[in-house]
């Protein structure tokens, strides 16, 4: 065994994991593999830019898409070829259902929603517990590893001049035993959260969803996109989940998170403790968020936010 392989479906996950695959190497003394599922293109070539030793690629039909069985048993043949004993993927939803799945395969030890991960002669992972409340260190005693890793959490490093062979991975597919009948795009308007410079958090001081219009013109106004509160999301369905900031949501890296109606609970801030500069906007003025912002305004919503948007637009 001697190598680091990764794993996501999104290119984006995929360098960060890798950037820190390569960090590891220094450590660790493992070469690094990705596999390159699906459509491989030229997208083999970032893959060696950010640090992979080898790029292990498969192409089938049933590699794509909302599939963790197939995936889960192409991945465990590629860790076999590559000889790996390690195997990094995304803990985005996909890539909850597909760690457990992989581990299994490869007799491994699993941990998900890693928010740091260290080597100490064993792999050990933090993760949030208890609701938020405190961070659990994991420690994976078995040969064999996969830990799912929370976006955001490795820094995508820088791309270097290096290039390689693309491995053709013998994978044998069988068929999978979900047929996915149709695939439709998901309601609501807006790009990702993930890359957004400015975010508007929005949260329970909101009294109806009509009112959400005050955030989006806000957010119109700075450029910035909107998330919310588990409790918009989960709770009142006003926004998607995908909208979500938090501990069941995403975890951001905004330059500016402004948190509008958001009381600040733990479980909401975890997500955002990777912001530059947090501002908020809360009537009260004992409101926990008001803990971690740089700058706070103790006011109405109803009265600042359109206030700020009318002062940004001029
Ligand atoms: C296991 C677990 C996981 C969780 N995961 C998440 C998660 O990922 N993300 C998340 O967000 N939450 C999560 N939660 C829920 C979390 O604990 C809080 O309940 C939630 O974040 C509260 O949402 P909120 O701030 O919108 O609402 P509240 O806590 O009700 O806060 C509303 C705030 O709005 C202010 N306000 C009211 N009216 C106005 C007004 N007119 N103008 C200005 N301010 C006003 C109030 O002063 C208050 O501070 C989780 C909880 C658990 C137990």
């Amino acid at each position: 065994m001697g190598t680091i392989l990764v794993y996501s479906e999104r290119d984006d996950l995929a360098y960060e994991l890798i950037s820190q695959a390569r960090r590891f190497q220094a450590v660790r003394g493992r070469s690094v593999a990705a596999a390159l599922l699906g459509d491989p293109g030229d997208r083999a070539a970032d893959f060696f830019a950010y640090g992979a030793d080898r790029v292990f690629a498969a192409n089938h039909p049933t590699l794509t898409g909302l599939r963790p069985e197939p995936v889960s048993a192409a991945l465990a043949q590629i860790a076999d070829s590559a000889n790996a004993d390690t195997v990094l993927v995304d803990s985005t939803r996909r890539g909850k259902e597909l760690a457990p799945r992989l581990a299994q395969k490869l007799g491994a030890g699993c941990v998900t929603d890693a928010v740091a991960v260290r080597w100490e002669n064993e792999w050990r992972a933090d993760r949030s517990a208890l609701g938020g409340n405190t961070v659990a260190t994991d420690r994976i005693v078995s040969p064999r590893a996969v830990i799912a890793v929370m976006p955001k959490v490795f820094e995508r490093g820088a791309k270097e001049a290096r290039s390689g062979e693309v491995a053709q991975a013998p994978v044998t597919a069988d068929a999978p035993p979900v047929r996915v009948v149709e695939t439709r795009p998901k309601g609501g308007a807006g790009t990702s959260l993930d890359d957004a410079e400015i975010v508007i958090g929005i949260g329970r001081g909101f009294a109806k969803q009509e009112d959400l219009a005050l955030a989006q013109a806000l957010a119109e106004a700075l450029g910035g996109e909107v998330g919310c509160s588990r409790t918009l999301a989960t709770d009142f369905h006003w926004l998607g989940e995908d909208r979500m900031i938090g501990l069941s949501g995403k975890r951001l890296k905004p330059r500016l998170y402004l948190a509008i109606g958001i009381s600040g609970q733990i479980q909401h801030t975890v997500g955002i403790t990777g912001a530059k500069l947090i501002a908020a906007i809360n009537s009260d003025k004992e409101a926990p968020i008001f803990e971690m912002a740089d700058y706070g305004i103790v006011g109405d919503l109803y009265q600042v936010v359109p206030a700020l948007t009318a002062k940004v637009r001029k």
